[in-house]
């Protein structure tokens, strides 16, 4: 009996974890390229009033530009820093010495993308090209679980976030640039950003602007509930690589708001309500001063990552300082952990969870 109870009392814990972890939902929001210094530091004085990168400097000034960091950062990303930095837990500020960065060596979108969700580095991944990924990741972990099986969905702007995570072979529906929504249940709201998204030109020709991302994102949650999904956003990329300051600032600050609109609606819908970790992060950083507009191995600074973590579960420790390095890798191991799935990548090194 004795040993009846001890068996008992040692089972019921991990009974718990599990159902807990059964009953998790995540959304993850990866941001392509904003770097550290706007979500830290707000806009950046010279880029601000240099009149070849922003238009307007005058009004942009007057919108953007306080004497303080924690001013200007508040200006451009609200949600941040009046929710996700009271509630949850930032990582990143390298102010604070609170340090994220790339483990690949390229500091480029899809090895990011790559390194963020197989949880390694593979060096053979080198090139933005839309190419299967030959490695595991930690979403198709997810998809292969019982608890998650058919659930798991994602939606991105740029046409090569669906390759990082080779959803042929994963099974993981996934929807990007120009493609059409994939819910199972299209809400009239869905079907009328689908109309609009048919008629807009192709600004870019492999990447839509994030508004639809947003659109297709949020409809998909609401009508079809899946318990996992990606949601990746790429407006603030494609500004900083045509050296536009302004439409970049503008870029972070609508995803802010897109980013509570998929919080508060999740948070007013009961099969997301309480049972949600947000986390968001991004695939690389960018260079100092003039060469904000560039990243890649030679530009120095571009390995810089952050990430926020927001919802069940995560702790209010607010902005982070004096930690890490963290690697952008231990984002699989992040979500798995959230999951409470057991994910190895195929290099065979598990990672620590971040943050937790
Ligand atoms: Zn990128």
């Amino acid at each position: 009996m004795k040993h009846l109870i001890v068996i008992i009392l040692s089972i019921v814990p991990l009974l718990l974890s599990a159902k807990g972890a059964s009953d998790t939902r995540l959304v993850v929001i990866t941001i392509d390229g904003l770097r550290w210094q706007e979500v830290f530091e707000g806009a950046e004085e010279t880029l601000l009033a240099d009149s070849k990168q922003t238009r307007d400097s005058e009004l942009y000034r007057q919108t953007y530009w306080r004497s303080t960091p924690e001013e200007r950062r508040q200006l451009l990303m609200p949600f941040v820093w009046n929710t996700i930095a009271k509630q949850g837990t930032l990582i990143g500020n390298r102010n604070l010495n609170s340090i994220m960065q790339l483990a690949n060596k390229t500091n480029i979108s899809y090895p990011g993308y790559s390194e963020m969700m197989t949880g390694m580095v593979d060096d053979a991944i080198k090139g933005n090209d839309p190419v299967n990924n030959p490695h595991r990741n930690v979403l198709e972990a997810a998809n292969a679980d019982a608890r998650y099986r058919g659930s798991v969905v994602m939606y991105g702007s740029w046409k090569s976030t669906r390759f990082a995570i080779h959803n042929e072979q994963a099974g993981i529906p996934a929807s990007v640039s120009y493609e059409k929504p994939i819910a199972k249940k299209p809400s009239p709201r869905i079907k009328l950003a689908e109309r609009m998204l048919e008629g807009m030109p192709h600004y870019w020709r492999s990447e839509h602007f994030d508004a639809f991302t947003y659109a297709f994102a949020l409809e998909t949650l609401l009508s079809d509930h899946p318990k996992v999904m990606w949601i990746s956003f790429g407006d603030c990329d494609e500004w900083a690589h045509a050296r536009k300051y302004d439409l970049y600032l503008d870029a972070a600050r609508g995803t802010d708001a897109f980013i509570r609109d998929i919080y508060e609606a999740c948070e007013a819908d009961k099969f997301y309500r309480g049972k949600t970790v947000y986390l968001i992060t991004c695939d690389h950083g960018r260079g100092f001063g003039n060469e904000w507009s560039s990243h890649g191995s030679s530009t120095k600074g571009s390995e810089a990552t952050w990430v926020m973590l927001l919802g069940k579960g995560i702790e209010a420790k607010g902005e982070t300082s004096e930690c890490g390095p963290y690697y952008t890798k231990q984002i699989a191991a992040t979500i798995a952990s959230i999951l409470g799935i057991d994910f190895t990548p195929d290099d065979g090194a598990k990672q620590q969870p971040i943050g937790m």
